[in-house]
């Protein structure tokens, strides 16, 4: 009798180790947003970042797709994926930022890159500006490489990351105000100290610039690296680009 109770505990614990496992790998559903009749910098990004994350899709096992148009931002489309990204680009329609915002408040997760956090004022759609806790105030031009400090290293989208690294060439954007200051706000990225006075043309001279953050009350990150062909050239940060999908998509 004994002998057999303990060959069905272990049977039990199998099932749970085996369903846990499972769990970690399931796969999930992404659909990319891009554009095409945008900046040049920002179509090279997508243009690269689309083969990145198929790439991706296949080794981490997850469903992958792109697509330009952004009426696709809609509510029967949206209820087929996990996680959306909007790779250099956002929406323009009254319908599609309301399929998003439903999306966001319902579970749904998001990867924001660069211009995608652009927005010419907090009135021009109000929820967003909370919902990323800041609205664009300025760049620096040309692009160039910067030192990133890790807020939190112990955020899973964090992982593997030194604490600071040299992130490729880009645009770099400030904010206003400093989203740092929103509570709900949990800054993961800052350029570092050592890269002011940073650009020649337009000049971010200093302060407290956040380059990539979430906000709790929802499943999302933006990032502000996407200008340019340079930004899938360092293996650290296209490991935060891994960790930071695979983090939204509920693997870790
Ligand atoms: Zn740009």
């Amino acid at each position: 009798m004994i002998p057999l109770m303990r060959f069905f505990c272990f049977l039990v614990a199998l099932a749970l180790t085996a369903s846990a496992a499972f769990g970690q790998n399931k796969s999930f559903q992404v659909l990319a947003f891009y554009s095409t009749n945008v900046e040049q910098d920002h179509v090279d990004f997508a243009m690269q970042a689309i083969p990145f994350f198929e790439a991706m899709a296949k080794r981490d096992n997850f469903e992958f797709k792109a697509t330009s148009n952004w009426n696709d931002l809609n509510p029967v489309v949206l209820k087929q994926y996990q996680v959306v990204l909007w790779l250099d680009e956002f929406p323009s329609t009254a319908a599609q930022r309301t399929a998003f915002q439903d999306y966001m408040e319902h579970g749904g997760a998001w990867l924001g890159f660069h211009i995608a956090g652009w927005m010419d004022s907090r009135e021009t759609w109000p929820w967003f500006a909370d919902f990323l806790g800041t609205v664009f105030y300025g760049n620096s031009w040309p692009p160039l490489p910067v030192t990133l400090d890790i807020d939190d290293p112990s955020h899973p989208a964090m992982k593997g990351l030194p604490a600071s690294y040299l992130s490729p060439a880009n645009e770099w954007y400030s904010w206003k105000p400093d989203p740092r200051q929103s509570p709900d706000i949990k800054v993961l990225m800052t350029l570092a100290p050592s890269n002011y006075p940073l650009g020649f043309k337009d000049t971010l001279a200093g302060g407290d610039v956040p380059v990539t953050w979430t906000n709790t009350k929802y499943k999302m990150i933006y990032t502000n690296m996407g200008h340019g062909n340079k930004i899938f050239t360092s293996p650290q940060q296209n490991g935060f680009f891994e960790a930071a999908l695979l983090w939204l998509g509920g693997r870790r």
